[in-house]
């Protein structure tokens, strides 16, 4: 592998960061915000989304809609089209899901993110959801990335979980070249020889991330973890290495939940969770200020 991070990205010249040197400019002017309605990500807000795993009833949604709002949420996230291992499992609830996110967002104020599985969908989702999800199954689905590129909305692109950054990044660059630069990278866990977790959060990959790409980089603690007890932790690490928000599933019963109860908070320990952020949050910002220093000891031989 090429030590040099910058020369090992640069070929995705859409996504990874420009060489300061010869550009003369600092990182600061390659850092790409997404703007969803009146949300900054990317910028100095640490931005959380949060939800359940499937949108299964409007009362469900509903009702952790207003928890997670009231916990200071910006996001709502609820799968409509859920990618299931079994064809046996709850598929969502389709557009009837997206209605209800749609009814959510009219009543909170929150902005949706909500996930796609095929490229036949990306028209219809986009019609309702304000961030459009990709799943770390799709992350090389080419169709879907191609339409996405043309869907005029920002797209939360997942990492695979047996995907390289190099590879995250190849697909990130196919959604910019088809038309779309407002893509915020996700990590969520990858796929290593550990099983006492779901997947093994590459927290790692967060200053990275940051230090050759200009893309926001969100880390969904939930999926990693695979048990809710290891999201609070997880979030912090988060937030301390320079994620720009997180993920996270939330639900009004998690042991009632159709998918991923297991790593699904209750609005107890999400609330509690947005609190025990706070003093993270600041010694974030000290990250921050380590990237150019990141991004130069990468390029080191
Ligand atoms: C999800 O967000 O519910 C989901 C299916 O995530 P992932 O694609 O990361 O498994
Ligand atoms: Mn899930």
């Amino acid at each position: 592998m090429n030590p040099k991070w910058n020369g090992q990205f640069s070929c995705f010249d859409l996504v990874a960061r420009v060489d300061e040197k010869a550009s003369g400019k600092t990182s600061e002017h390659f850092r790409t915000i997404v703007q969803v309605r009146d949300i900054e990500i990317g910028g100095n807000d640490f931005v959380v989304m949060a939800g359940p795993c499937a949108v299964e009833s409007e009362t469900q949604l509903l009702q952790t809609a207003e928890a997670v709002a009231k916990a200071g949420a910006r996001i709502l996230r609820g799968g409509a089209y859920k990618p299931r291992s079994s064809p046996y499992a709850f598929q969502g609830l389709g557009v009837e899901g997206l209605k209800i996110l749609r009814k959510a967002r009219e009543v909170t104020g929150l902005a949706i993110v909500t996930e796609v599985m095929s490229e036949q969908d990306v028209d219809l989702i986009a019609e309702y959801a304000d961030i459009m999800q990709v799943g770390t199954r799709s992350m090389e689905n080419y169709a879907l990335l191609e339409a996405l590129g043309r869907c005029g909305r920002p797209v939360l692109l997942k990492r695979g979980m047996t995907a390289t950054l190099e590879d995250l990044l190849r697909s990130a660059q196919v959604i910019a070249f088809a038309g779309n630069s407002q893509i915020l990278l996700c990590e969520r866990g990858i796929r290593t020889f550990e099983t006492a977790t779901r997947n093994t959060l590459d927290i790692a990959a967060v200053p990275v991330l940051k230090a050759v790409s200009h893309l926001p980089v969100i880390v969904d603690p939930s999926h990693a973890a695979g048990v809710r007890s290891l999201v609070p932790v997880l979030s912090r690490a988060a937030a301390v290495v320079g994620a720009d928000g997180l993920i996270v599933e939330v639900h009004p019963c998690p042991e009632q939940a159709m998918s991923d109860g297991n790593q699904s908070l209750t609005f107890g320990e999400f609330r509690h969770m947005m609190t025990d952020l706070r003093p993270y949050l600041e010694l974030q910002q000290e990250s921050r200020q380590l990237r150019p220093q990141l991004l130069a000891a990468g390029g080191a031989d």
